[in-house]
């Protein structure tokens, strides 16, 4: 061992303030030029908690200072790094005075670094080694109470390495020692980091539901609604419009503290809604720290694990609120709620009946929901989309098929329609009641409140001014929000009283006999058309009869039946129809057989021919396309151009547009021109100023300009002549 023990080494442990008595010790490694550079004292401990609990380590560490003085460092030289107090050596990431300590180091500043053990420099091997790497190159010496080490010297940098392995080591079985621990407590059931909402745990360590009614009954409350609503965000706005708040207590090591009345937030319910304590179940380790490397700024985040993988699950350990299968329903809801592919979503405000819950019949994906225009959903298979793939399954106007679905719950609610006012009735009384029940609560807390108040006040001895007049002012406004909770109170009854009132019974009653009133009443929203779908129908698939206009439905209802039902769909042109060669020929016969467009009309929707159009009838106006369709007409306009007049293909070549958008700056009055009687071809008007004008404005007419000076957009005036 070339490691020289430092003669007449002890620790300086000497009273704070005294001046310590300094008794220099050499060691031959310390050459002039590291007396030269300065001595670096790091300080660190592990938790903040560590730092107060034991102030004895903190001194020693401290006192480190005198030690490099001994070793014959002038006091100036000696400096302090104790920015990272209450951080672990686990790793030098967050660090910021080892960083300063290296970045020293390597401007060949410092002579010597002390720490009282190796272990306050690094717990991590690749920090130790990078350090002893950098101090071996820039000549640094390392030293603790034991003595100084040279990282350039073989036997040192062997007796070092061992050091930095032994506090990793060290690390690692404090580490593991504490969660053995934790896991044997939570194996048996006992460990409560946390107190979950409405419960509150007793000095022994036991959880019990909290003993506060009013807490309880909000949490029952959270769960009964959660069951009608089916969403936490529609049950979010359920308590924000009833004001209803969330009684969190604060827990002390003596018991349970203080209640504080919180708004309820999102996170809240989901925590709620997902955690298995609330059906009585204990749960350790449901959730697993992320795995990635996490950056500085960003929060720790944990990720759910599956059930089976949960490392401590208990049931019927802790007083329940809601029963087993009542929480495994629940979250098959909230899982059934989220909008990923293979989830159904919640029922949403959107006019498409079937969102969510439409199967595409070829190849079993989820149909979704397009808007060709906001009150038209067109329901689309997009497997062609997702899977770059050529088109091969089709979609539907959501229309029919919803008129469809429509008709088939409304037949199958027919039987349940006497017993529906009943249990409508029932749940109204209920829900103003259970309303009733916590507004008496919140009213007797702020009464007992004002009353607390009143005698803290009437036991005061007058004479005691300071504190009486405090004790007055808290009185009075204990007095004021009793009597401002008395008046949302009234508004609230007169808003809604207990009673069903006899007109409400009437119309209830009448609404609920006749079902398909009920369906298209007023207030019935698509989202609860949605959810009363949603309560029969599981899902339903369809498969469309591509290009042709045929569909088949099938609707599988909740409890396993199927029932296959046909549909039709629109499409784009004649020629897809299933029925196309048929059509044709009868079409052919009426017309030669001298019918007008109107005649043929009315005889092919006799017959039963589908239209182009779902569930609508053949008009005049498309019998008259068909008729040009199969080339059985002869009136056509014959277009006759004046002078500066130009068909629109023509123009729109000559000025390098498309056709369209002539047409939309004609719509718009920005040129001349004229439709032709029948066939509606569109004529424009444009001499050589308008041309001159038209080039310029298409040459302004970019992406994203809706803006155009008017000079541009006023046509000139023509002399005579229709506009
Ligand atoms: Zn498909």
């Amino acid at each position: 061992m070339t490691n020289t023990p430092l003669i007449g080494s002890r620790p300086i442990c000497q009273q704070e303030n005294a001046e310590p008595l300094i008794r220099s010790i050499r060691s031959p490694k310390i050459q002039p030029r590291h007396l030269d550079q300065q001595a670096v004292v790091y300080v660190r401990q592990s938790t903040p908690h560590q730092m107060w609990e034991h102030p004895e380590s903190r001194a020693r560490q401290y006192e480190l200072a005198h030690h490099a003085q001994a070793l014959g460092w002038p006091a100036q030289q000696v400096i302090v790094i104790d920015e990272d107090q209450g951080l672990s050596g686990q790793s030098a990431e967050q660090r910021l005075g080892f960083q300063r300590l290296l970045t020293e180091v390597t401007l060949e500043r410092v002579g010597l670094i002390l720490g009282l053990e190796m272990s306050r420099l690094a717990r991590s091997s690749k920090d130790w080694h990078h350090l002893l790497e950098l101090c071996a190159v820039f000549g640094t010496l390392l030293g603790d109470q034991d003595g100084v080490y040279d990282p350039s010297d073989t036997n040192d940098r062997l007796l070092l390495g061992l050091k930095g392995t032994m506090s990793e080591f060290e690390l690692c079985t404090m580490r593991n020692r504490l969660q053995r621990g934790i896991l044997h407590k939570a194996e048996r059931g006992e460990l409560f980091i946390a107190v979950p909402f409405g419960y509150a745990k007793l000095p022994t360590g036991e959880l019990v539901l909290d003993p506060d009614e009013q807490v309880r009954e909000t949490v029952k409350l959270i769960f009964d609604k959660f069951d009608e609503i089916g969403s936490v965000y529609g049950l979010m706005g359920y308590l924000v419009r009833n004001n209803i708040r969330l009684g969190v207590r604060s827990q002390q090591r003596s018991g349970p503290g203080e209640i504080e009345w919180r708004r309820p937030c999102r996170s809240t319910l989901f925590k709620l809604l997902h955690h298995p304590v609330y059906a009585g179940a204990y749960v350790f380790g449901r959730k697993r720290p992320r795995t990635q490397p996490k950056a500085s700024t960003e929060s720790y985040r944990r990720s759910g694990q599956p059930e089976d993988e949960w490392k401590v699950f208990l049931r019927d350990r802790v007083p329940a609120y809601i029963s087993w299968d009542r929480y495994v329903a629940n979250q098959e809801r909230l899982c059934k709620n989220r909008s990923r592919l293979a989830s159904s979503g919640v029922a949403r405000n959107g006019p498409a009946l079937l969102a969510g819950i439409l199967y595409c019949g070829v190849c079993g994906r989820r149909m979704n929901v397009r808007y060709r225009h906001p009150d038209r959903p067109y329901y689309r298979c997009e497997r062609h989309l997702e899977q770059a793939t050529e088109r091969t399954c089709g979609g539907l106007d959501a229309a029919g098929i919803d008129a469809l679905l429509a008709g088939q719950v409304q037949r199958v609610l027919e039987p349940a329609a006497l017993t529906l006012h009943l249990q409508v009735l029932e749940d109204h009384q209920r829900e103003r009641e259970r309303l009733e029940s916590h507004w008496a609560k919140r009213l007797e807390r702020a009464r007992y409140e004002a009353n607390r108040a009143e005698r803290q006040y009437q036991a005061v001895e007058p004479e005691n001014r300071l504190v009486a007049r405090t004790l007055e002012r808290k009185w009075e406004e204990s007095l004021a929000t009793c009597r401002q909770l008395q008046d949302e109170y009234d508004r609230f009854t007169r808003s809604q009283p207990l009673q069903v009132s006899e007109e409400e019974r009437q119309r209830i009653m009448a609404l609920s006999r006749d079902i398909p009133s009920l369906w298209d009443a007023e207030g019935t929203s698509a989202a609860d058309r949605k959810e009363i779908v949603r309560c029969l129908v599981d899902r339903i698939a369809v498969t469309v009869h591509q290009p042709s206009e045929r569909v088949a439905v099938a609707i599988h209802w909740q409890g396993g039946s199927v029932s296959h039902h046909d549909a039709v769909r629109s499409v784009a042109s004649f020629s897809q129809l299933a029925d196309a060669g048929r059509l044709r020929t009868r079409v052919v016969e009426l017309r030669t057989g001298g019918s007008s467009a109107s005649a043929i009309a009315e005889q092919l929707n006799a017959d039963g021919f589908s239209s182009r159009r779902a569930n609508r009838p053949f008009t005049k106006h498309q019998v008259e396309h068909l008729l040009e369709l199969y080339g059985l007409t002869s009136k056509r306009d014959v277009v006759r151009l004046g002078p500066g007049e130009w068909l629109v293909g023509k123009l729109s070549s000559t000025l390098g547009i498309g056709r369209e958008k002539l047409r939309e700056w004609f719509r718009k009055g920005w040129v001349h021109g004229r439709l032709t009687p029948r066939s509606k071809l569109c004529i424009i008007w444009a001499d050589a100023d308008e041309l001159k004008r038209l080039r310029r404005l298409r040459t302004h007419s970019k992406p994203g300009v809706s803006a155009h000076p008017p000079e541009l957009i006023t046509p000139k005036k023509r002399a005579n002549g229709p506009r």
